[in-house]
């Protein structure tokens, strides 16, 4: 089982707080595509003797694409992987570029789950975000989007400054309303080298709260579970049946192949980064070579992985795999580490399995990060 990520790495504007690889100029847009197609025919044999069962076009903006520029890469990858009878198959949409004549024949390619990015249902967050649109398309593109695609996720963001709990719970309410059966919701962060940043840096926008973040997180957790929804992971909430395939599998080790800039891959213990430059990506592949640098990860890097993957998720963490795939001495840091967590209630073991309480959910990084083999 294996899974194909293909980053778009355009957008039409640039959102304050992201620091995501994409360029506003789409001038080499076909040629950075060609190339794109090119490097999936190139690390095929990657892929040799597993079945994609899931494909994921993220980005960027993939709703930039036209529908004979995503059938082109579907036909491409069936052309070059195996690919199983039913994959899922998702697509990252801004609501600006999707009125019903184009998610009308989103939904007649094989495209099967739509992820659009919402964010927040009200303008002055979208304004502050310098989101490229409206709060009115949110309501539309979703109004429109749910009578043809029966797997839709909505991004949220929270921690938004002047965005009250009141003005979040109404957020999530027009999410219920909708019937999503899932949702991403991620708190506002400040990254290096954003817009963001720099406004916070020179006092023209205000410093983000932690405490505004919390409460948010705490809202979104009740009001998701009141409304039928599980979290699944950390930032994911899902109604039955509607995890993401691609993500799980991602979040479980699964092999998987990122193409286009800055993409990451994993296959065989071994993680490879594609170049975050458009023009040196493309040259590259002109002359049919790859622009990647790669990383075999060690025992304890995969230990790492597992430990932080497993608290952020309903999987957990088992401690009889501990055992069996890293030996005694890492299952024994483990056990020594993790004792004050369970003294705080932010842990607990739970048939074998050592899991996030509702407490400390929200500090599932840091209490990681706290038990990483070093
Ligand atoms: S649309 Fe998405 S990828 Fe593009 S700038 Fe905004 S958040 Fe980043």
């Amino acid at each position: 089982m294996a899974g194909i990520y293909i980053h778009i790495p355009f957008c039409k504007q640039a959102c304050h707080y992201c620091d995501f690889h994409f360029s506003t100029s789409l001038k080499y847009k076909r040629e950075v595509l060609k190339a794109m197609h090119k490097e999936l025919q190139l690390r095929a044999e990657e892929l040799k003797g597993e079945i994609v069962e899931t494909i994921y076009f993220g980005g960027g903006t993939p709703s930039l694409l036209s529908i004979s520029e995503i059938e082109s890469f579907l036909a491409c990858i069936s052309k070059n992987f195996k690919v199983s009878k039913h994959p899922e198959i998702t697509l990252e949409a801004n609501p600006d570029d999707l009125n019903e004549e184009k998610i009308k024949a989103l939904s007649l390619t094989r495209v099967n789950r739509l992820s659009i990015g919402i964010q927040s249902f009200f303008e002055e967050d979208l304004k502050m975000m310098n989101r490229a649109h409206s709060a009115q398309e949110s309501e539309k593109c979703l109004a429109i989007a749910t009578k043809y695609f029966d797997l839709i996720t909505i991004d949220l963001i929270y921690g938004v400054p002047g965005l009250t709990n009141e003005r979040w719970k109404q957020n999530l309410q027009k999410a219920f309303d909708y019937k999503i059966a899932h949702i991403s919701s991620y708190a506002l962060t400040v990254e290096e080298k954003t817009a963001l940043a720099s406004f916070i840096k020179n006092k023209t926008y205000p410093s983000l709260d932690e405490n505004l973040a919390l409460e948010h997180f705490n809202t979104l957790v009740s009001e998701t579970e009141k409304n039928g929804f599980e979290q699944y992971e950390i930032s994911n909430f899902a109604k039955k049946g509607a995890y993401s395939k691609h993500n799980t599998a991602y979040w479980q080790g699964v092999a998987y192949l990122g193409v286009g800039p800055s993409a990451h891959s994993f296959i065989k213990n071994r993680r490879a980064w594609n170049i975050a430059n458009n023009a040196k990506y493309l040259r590259a592949l002109q002359q049919n070579t790859l622009a990647l640098e790669i990383e075999d990860l060690s025992l304890t890097d995969r230990y790492n992985e597992y430990i932080m993957t497993g608290l952020r998720t309903v999987f957990g963490v088992s401690l009889e795999n501990v055992k069996n795939r890293f030996g005694e001495k890492y299952f024994e840091y483990l056990q020594e580490g993790v004792a004050v967590f369970l003294r705080e209630e932010t842990v607990v073991v739970e048939e074998g399995i050592l899991k996030t309480t509702q407490k400390g959910k929200f500090l599932a990084d840091g209490i990681a990060a706290e038990l990483f083999y070093v």
